[in-house]
């Protein structure tokens, strides 16, 4: 494995070139894909975006949207550009398990991997890395790749708001300990070729239906449980709570911040009973690693702030086993 400098020479003629991320994509997944796309396809490749799965409605003005194919919903069509591509850059995941049944049809592709993360622990499947567990967002490693690579001038408006709307939602709007000097330098940049930051925030978090709203308010009043010994907050979620209020992709994102906004509580998860699965989102404040826990029980992994996982349980067991884990923890959740 390489550096990804040493692509340089081999992006200097056209390619067949494959962009992915992980399941159920967020706006760093989607937007330092489509800021990627965008710049490849100045550069004159073949480039398509494919994401494992479909990915939340307020994520469908990037520019480029119209353009991607998901796996789920494209096989055939997918699984061609796969075998065909001479790169596939992966993005915002670095273990090729991460991203299902995708991960066999990309491990078994001639096309060299190119992997551009900013999680801990990757694994040895790429050719060449751009990795940096203290980037703020892939979208940030996007743009030093651009850099890199001596393209900056490159940078345009499209470019911009793909990798704004990353940054913009992995920094937390800014708040994140992650967030460095070198960030704001690279948010002035993409602000002055004409990321419009007021609309691109306004299109993310400030779109939602008024049955999202009323559902929010649902979570929050009767379905919160606080566990104060443990600092712990937890909303569980049934498929009945997420069919009377017509759920959909992306709506039950960002209410787990909800929970952890409270005083004093330092951890806080969603645990939520989806089609096959169930899916958790965990968060934390300062020192708890959030990525244990969904580790070492929720086959899963993620930031130390911000991690997620999965259990084939049923709710209320999975509901149970997060329960159990926490004295384990109860020390390190009152320091
Ligand atoms: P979210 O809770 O927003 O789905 O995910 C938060 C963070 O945890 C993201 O950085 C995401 O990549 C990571 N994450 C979420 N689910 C999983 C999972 O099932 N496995 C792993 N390894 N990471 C996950
Ligand atoms: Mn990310």
């Amino acid at each position: 494995m390489q550096a990804i400098t040493a692509i340089k020479p081999h992006l200097q003629t056209p390619k067949n070139i494959v962009i992915t991320t992980h399941p159920k994509p967020d706006g760093d997944a989607m937007g330092s894909s489509l800021g990627l796309y965008h710049y490849l396809l100045l550069k004159g490749h073949n480039v398509h975006v494919i994401t494992p799965t479909d990915y939340p409605f307020f994520l469908h003005w990037l520019p480029g949207n119209g353009e991607v194919l998901v796996y789920t919903e494209r096989k055939d069509e997918s699984d061609h550009l796969i075998a065909a591509a001479d790169f596939i850059f992966c993005l915002d995941f670095n273990g090729l398990r991460r991203i299902n049944g995708m991960g066999e049809v990309v491990g078994a592709s001639k096309a060299k991997k190119v992997m551009i993360d900013h999680h801990l622990e990757p694994e040895n499947f790429d050719d060449y890395r751009l990795w940096n567990a203290g980037a703020c967002a892939t979208a940030e490693l996007v743009y030093d790749f651009m850099v890199q690579m001596g393209d900056k001038e490159l940078l345009n408006k499209q470019i911009a708001s793909c990798l704004y709307c990353g940054i913009m939602t992995d920094s937390g709007s800014f708040r994140f300990s992650s967030v460095t000097a070198h960030l704001h330098r690279v948010v002035a940049d993409l602000i002055e070729v004409g990321a419009d930051n007021a609309r691109i925030h306004e299109l993310v978090y400030d779109t939602y239906s008024e049955k999202r709203t009323r559902f929010l308010g649902y979570c929050l009043k009767d379905k919160l449980q606080i566990f104060p010994e443990y600092r712990t907050a937890l909303i569980a979620l049934t498929k009945q709570d997420l069919q009377d209020y017509e759920v959909s992709s992306g709506d039950t994102e960002g209410i787990v911040n909800y929970a952890l906004s409270i005083n004093n509580i330092k951890f806080a998860a969603i645990i939520i009973d989806r089609n096959e699965i169930v899916k958790l989102s965990l968060r934390s404040k300062g020192e708890f690693p959030a990525n244990e826990v969904a580790k070492k029980y929720f086959e899963g992994g993620g930031h130390h702030n911000a991690a997620g996982g999965q259990s084939s349980l049923s709710l209320e067991e999975t509901v149970q086993k997060f329960i159990s884990a926490l004295p384990e923890y109860k020390e390190l959740l009152n320091v």
